[in-house]
């Protein structure tokens, strides 16, 4: 059994410690010292990570009590390592946890949910309540921690024993009887929790739920507290700002402008497209071939080629309207009520080094060639 000293005393950053054992495995060596600050991986947040005298410490698992860290290279049994532990990563995660013990007990107090899932990424985390949560509810948690926060509550972490315990009322995801550390928020949570936390709301800093979504018949929200909410507040501002000079907007005007903007840009767009079918109508060149109509134009959507078909091809048994683009290219549209045309597509395709097709009576896509060879193929 290792000697957890993160259960005690959460902010060790440093610490001497012996080595009980040290064995080869895949990734390095799994050393057990006879106590550590290292929290292994549990409870929905990461291994700490850190160094023991100058080897990185890459993984740290518990099993049966006993406290395994994985480092490349191998230390002395009996010998006495320094430890360090990488301080501002686990400081951000105890930030995340304790803001998600207090959102949870909010959640709970209020609505009666559980927390069914808690997982901590990088920079965010994970909570997934087993109830559906408004808009305006998710607005009135996130106040109700933020306020919490303000209040600088004192966060205990205790095992009572065990005739305390059954009479206490707390959340937790295991039916557990005896040895239960409990973590405390005053009147706001009380949770079964292994993991270490501040001793202080205040220390939590600013908590934010930043997006949320209906999952599995309740809720899965994501969050950012502390030190990671005020790099995404320092992030989403620079952002913005950027933005209000691109808008010559005001600071709180952004959206408003973007909106204003998106508009006259639908009705710029309304207009190019009409001022082009215009002009793809009014360069069109036909040409009669026998029973078939070829018609020639230029910069015309497929759209706009469709209604030059329409227009213009009664009595011809195939159409094909191309239109001219910017690099020599030509974008074809070739129909026929009568006949299958996928033959002639394709052989137009393997001539003009071209893409496209579909159904037997219509086809489009794009080639590239001159005019007058396209209309010597279809003269052959
Ligand atoms: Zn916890």
């Amino acid at each position: 059994m290792t000697v957890k000293l993160y259960e005690d005393n959460a902010y060790i950053k440093e610490f001497d410690a012996t080595v009980l054992s040290c064995e080869e495995c895949k990734s390095g060596y799994l050393i057990t010292l006879d106590k550590t600050a290292f929290f292994p991986e549990g409870g929905g947040q990461q291994a700490d990570t850190g160094y023991i005298n100058d080897f990185k410490v890459l993984d740290v698992q518990i099993k049966d009590e006993v406290i395994y860290h994985t480092i490349k290279n191998p230390v002395s049994v009996g010998d006495t390592v320094k430890c360090k532990l990488d301080w501002d990563t686990r400081f951000a995660r105890m930030q995340g946890h304790t803001g998600e013990h207090l959102v949870s007990g909010i959640i709970h107090s209020l609505f009666g949910y559980e927390n069914l899932g808690f997982h901590m990424s990088e920079k965010t985390m994970t909570l997934d309540p087993s109830g559906v949560l408004s808009d305006k509810d998710i607005k009135e948690i996130e106040r109700r921690a933020n306020m919490a926060v303000y209040e600088n509550k004192a966060v205990k972490a205790y095992y009572p024993d065990a005739s305390l315990l059954k009479d206490l009322e707390y959340r937790s995801k295991l039916d557990l009887t005896e040895n239960v550390r409990l973590v405390n928020i005053d009147s706001y949570d009380t949770c079964a929790c292994c993991a270490p936390h501040v001793s202080r709301t205040g220390e939590i800093g600013i908590i934010k739920i930043i997006d949320y979504i209906q999952y599995k018949g309740g809720m899965r929200l994501t969050m950012v507290c502390g030190i990671n909410a005020f790099e995404d507040y320092v992030k989403l501002h620079d952002e913005s700002k950027k933005m209000m000079h691109l808008l010559s907007s005001p600071r709180d005007k952004v959206c408003e402008f973007v909106i204003r903007d998106h508009e006259v840009i639908g009705t710029q767009k309304a207009t190019i497209n009409r001022l082009n079918a215009e002009l793809s109508k009014a360069n069109l060149d036909i040409r009669k071939i026998g029973t078939k109509t070829l018609g020639f134009t230029k910069g015309a959507s497929f759209d706009d080629m469709r209604n030059l078909v329409n227009e213009n091809s009664e009595n011809a048994e195939l159409s094909a309207f191309f239109s001219e683009g910017e690099n020599g290219d030509f974008s074809y549209i070739i129909s026929s009520a009568t006949f299958d045309v996928r033959d002639t597509v394709k052989a137009l395709n393997e001539s003009f080094n071209g893409k496209g097709g579909g159904r037997p009576n219509y086809a489009q896509g794009k080639i590239i060639g001159k005019k007058e060879d396209i209309l010597s193929f279809f003269e052959n």
